[in-house]
């Protein structure tokens, strides 16, 4: 096969793939995976959250906790104090002042502590929802993985026969022909070559000038279009 009947069949095999890929991207599966592909990633950042705010509220419940605990000391303390029965009566007062005044500190902790952990209940209960509805993801993931690849199975045998051929191709050719190729796919969305066999390109449909056409016949066989600036394969006679 010469070069420039390899570049125009490259751009065939291309073509349809483009056409293949599409119809595989369409399939209902696709379409459910990519939904589903963004709620996972909604729930990775919402668990991120959960999880961090549950770190705090148990730390927070752990220093609600140790400072409890420190007071209930200190009242066994004082307690113990008042019954030495060696102090006097100011300092009775005293320590009756420090009793009522830790009495009120650990019942301030003890309210706050309903708080913490109710806050702390919601949040569990928000991170369990949030595995169980991820594990749900997977599950789903999974069995539409399954149903694409055996609805999907004749497509992938065609691409796959194709992206065979296409790397045949693209060996067969010089690099800086393959280069060009790549650059006016990107550049012209994938419609990069086209074929001149009278005096009309084939895509852009153009009627070259009869010196221009002239000059073509002569030259490379592999040149660019001169309006539109695709690559443009001057077939032989008798060649499609
Ligand atoms: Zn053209």
């Amino acid at each position: 096969m010469s070069e420039a009947s390899s570049l125009v069949r490259l751009q065939e095999v291309d073509l349809q793939l483009i056409r293949l890929r599409k119809t595989l991207s369409a399939m209902p599966q696709q379409e459910k995976l990519r939904a589903i592909a963004l709620a996972k990633k909604k729930l990775a950042g919402q668990l991120k959250q959960i999880v961090g705010q549950r770190k705090d509220v148990e730390m927070e419940l752990d220093d609600n906790e140790t400072e409890h605990q420190k007071i209930v000391d200190q009242t066994a303390e004082v307690r113990a104090r008042v019954t030495e029965r060696v102090q006097g009566y100011r300092q009775i007062q005293d320590l009756e002042a420090q009793l009522t005044s830790l009495a009120k500190r650990q019942e301030k902790l003890e309210f706050t502590h309903v708080d913490i952990a109710s806050r702390l209940e919601r949040l569990q209960k928000a991170e369990r929802n949030a595995r169980d509805l991820g594990e749900k993801l997977l599950e789903e993931e999974k069995s539409q993985t399954e149903s694409f690849e055996q609805n999907s199975s004749d497509l992938q045998a065609r691409v796959r026969v194709l992206e065979q051929e296409r790397a045949a191709l693209v060996n067969s050719l010089p690099e800086e022909v393959v280069a060009t190729y790549d650059a006016s796919v990107r550049r012209f969305g994938g419609l990069a070559v086209e074929t001149l066999s009278s005096n009309v390109p084939s895509v852009c449909r153009v009627k070259l000038q009869p010196a221009i056409f002239q000059k073509l016949q002569k030259g490379a066989r592999i040149t660019e279009c001169p309006y539109c600036h695709r690559m443009l394969v001057v077939m032989e006679v008798g060649q499609q």
